[in-house]
């Protein structure tokens, strides 16, 4: 049986005390935590970094993630990447908020999570997407797989950066929001580079690959650029379920498979 905590004093405190109360918050977080999917794994597929290069890189990812259904429980989720980065552009051209440009880039994470499901379809794979949710366990249950929208669908309601314009949230985190609230096995990230490098790779000839690193010594590192989104720290950092994420090179063909099966093949960026 599992040690629900000592509910009385919580109910008791929910009843009399502000939400805010800092007992009452302790007191919240005594329950054992309860993993909805715990087989499950959720795999973001990169926008810019794979999506964005075509048939190429799509294919054999999508050839892997056939065969590794049939071990493994897949959540798909898809990143946005070049088109949405165009939409930003212009968006910010015109002063638009950062809520109007979330929906923006969530239509182009719709767009790629739509073309994956097309390239899936005869396997059995569904697209679903916020509203469709529910029905995830079924489709698991049913196929092994389902692919999704990889933005969190903050819509209008998305936080404000503390710079800039760019909605904060985006698909890693997205991704990573589904992981911890089903309670997912892995947490795997599939882009166009070996994992966490100590500069952009792309721009830095001397950056050199980081297997592995906690939370506070990446923020500690204070690298001027990510192989994810920047505020995936603080909620790896936070979370009760999804505490460490791994980077892999989707362009290598078999690391997501060895990834999937609990190698250690990319970055791992782990809360402790
Ligand atoms: P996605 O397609 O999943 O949105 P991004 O293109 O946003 O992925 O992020 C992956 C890219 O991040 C890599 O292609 C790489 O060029 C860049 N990058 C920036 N900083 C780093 C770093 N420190 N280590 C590795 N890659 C980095
Ligand atoms: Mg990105």
């Amino acid at each position: 049986m599992a040690d629900h905590g000592d509910h009385g004093a919580l109910q008791s405190l929910l009843m009399s005390r502000s939400l805010s109360d800092s007992e009452l918050i302790e007191a919240s977080a005594t329950a054992t935590d309860y993993a909805i999917l715990p087989d499950a794994n959720v795999v973001k597929i990169g926008g810019q970094s794979l999506i964005d290069r075509g048939s190429s890189a799509i294919l054999p990812v999508v050839e892997e993630l056939v065969a590794a259904r049939r071990d493994h429980q897949l959540l798909i989720g898809t990143g946005a990447g070049t088109r949405a980065r165009h939409l930003y552009a212009l968006a910010s051209q015109f002063g638009l908020p950062t809520g109007v440009m979330t929906d923006i880039g969530s239509a182009v994470a719709g767009q790629n999570a739509q073309i994956l499901g097309y390239l899936m379809a005869r396997h059995g794979v569904p697209v679903v997407g916020g509203s469709g949710f529910g029905a995830i366990p079924l489709y698991l249950a049913e196929c092994g797989a389902a692919i999704f929208p990889g933005m969190p669908p903050y819509d209008m309601w998305q936080h404000s950066p503390a710079e800039g314009v760019i909605p904060p949230y985006r698909t890693d985190a997205g991704c990573w929001l589904v992981a911890e609230v089903y309670g997912a096995k892995n947490m795997i990230y599939v882009k166009d580079e070996d994992g966490l490098y100590t500069a952009n790779p792309k721009s830095d000839p001397n950056a050199k690959l980081i297997e592995s690193i906690t939370i506070d010594e990446l923020i500690a590192l204070d690298l001027p650029d990510l192989v994810v989104e920047r505020p995936l720290l603080e909620l790896i950092r936070n979370a009760r379920h999804a505490t460490s994420i791994q980077v892999v090179n989707g362009l290598k063909p078999g690391l997501l498979t060895r990834a999937l099966a609990g190698e250690h093949v990319g970055t791992v960026i782990s809360a402790a």
